[in-house]
């Protein structure tokens, strides 16, 4: 498990219900997908109605789950939680809507990852609030309408292009989540630390907020690791050297960088010089799986504009030299 991974782990779910935000004024920052969905919610309060279905699109971490869970609030309405993973079959879904009550919320995580019949029957369920379920099997199977009570689905995928058009089209709003600015998220950190009753200082929260790659999830992972130092080591509180020191201990720098992310650039300024250098070969330099290299170091590298991947390899930025700190070879004749 890492520390700057966006995932849940297991203390994150026994934690992330406390900390959550209960309402569309308690959740900090995306102010669009606030907005917009604020509109959404009082139009279908004010005609007394159910809300359109809601597609929210974005990384793990940046609070999908969270806002569900507000439209369901602000709407006075119970909440049902699944995954497309955890719907194989249409019969699945099929139990699932037959039993939702009127106004209910659906939230359905990593849509994108449900089976195809699932999807289909989905479908008919958002626009005309109807299923069919075939009753049998072979030639004699039969097709029986099912009329459904009016509800809210609300989906969630890391992508929204990742969803089929039909799928899609269906839903009466899409929000995307975009990555939090340091500012808000020292906003998360305070209202977390509030709420674990541990005193941060500004400059404290500031600290953290820097090395939390523009996820709450782990800017509230990291207050608790701070908050364990804080209190083993000082008095308690939490103040920029504490934090600083604290994400020393655990290898995640001032950037949000850990120890794999230095691996991959550090052997891609000292043993390449900056590249270009291929995949493979800057992950056996590393001593890791390519796969590891590609899909877990280098997505935030190149989201912080530290490595650039080009048709040639793999090259550094000059941002990647500063920032571990190296001088960058010189340019012939230069
Ligand atoms: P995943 O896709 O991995 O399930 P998610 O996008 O659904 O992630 P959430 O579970 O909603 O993310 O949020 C993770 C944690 O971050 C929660 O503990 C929540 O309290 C916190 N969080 C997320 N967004 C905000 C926000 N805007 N303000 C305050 N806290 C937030």
């Amino acid at each position: 498990e890492r520390l700057v991974g966006a995932d849940a782990d297991g203390e994150d779910q026994a934690v992330e219900s406390a900390l959550r935000p209960k309402n569309l004024d308690e959740f900090v920052g995306q102010p669009k997908v606030r907005e917009q969905l604020d509109l959404v919610l009082r139009a279908a309060r004010a005609r007394g109605g159910t809300a359109d279905h809601v597609l929210l699109s974005g990384a793990p971490g940046l609070g999908k789950t969270t806002l569900a869970m507000i439209v369901a609030a602000e709407m006075g309405a119970p909440i049902r939680i699944t995954s497309g993973p955890a719907i194989q079959h249409a019969g699945d879904l099929a139990a699932i809507l037959s039993s939702l009550t009127e106004g209910e919320v659906l939230f359905l995580d990593e849509i994108h990852r449900m089976s195809r019949p699932a999807e289909e029957m989905l479908y008919m369920a958002m626009e005309d609030f109807r299923v069919d379920v075939i009753v049998g099997k072979g030639p004699g199977a039969t097709a029986i309408p099912l009329e459904l009570p009016p509800f809210t689905l609300v989906g969630a995928t890391t992508r929204a292009g990742l969803l089929p058009p039909p799928l899609r089209d269906r839903f009466g709003f899409t929000g995307h989540m975009e990555f939090y600015e340091p500012a808000e998220l020292e906003r998360v950190i305070h209202r977390s630390a509030h709420l674990l009753d541990v005193e941060t200082d500004p400059e404290g929260a500031a600290e953290i907020a820097g090395r939390s790659r523009g996820t709450p999830r782990i800017a509230n992972r990291l207050l608790r690791r701070v908050r364990d130092y804080a209190q083993v080591k000082a008095d308690g509180v939490i103040t920029r050297e504490i934090a600083a020191a604290a994400l020393g201990v655990y290898e995640v720098d001032a950037r949000g960088l850990d120890r794999l992310d230095r691996a991959v650039l550090g052997a891609l300024l000292k043993l390449f010089g900056g590249g270009p250098v291929g995949l493979s070969t800057l992950s056996v330099a590393v001593g890791e799986e390519r796969e590891t290299v590609e899909e877990v170091a280098e997505p935030f590298l190149v989201r912080e504009g530290l490595l650039a991947r080009t048709p040639r390899g793999r090259v550094a930025t000059p941002a990647a030299w500063a920032h571990l700190g190296l001088a960058p070879p010189r340019q012939n004749g230069g």
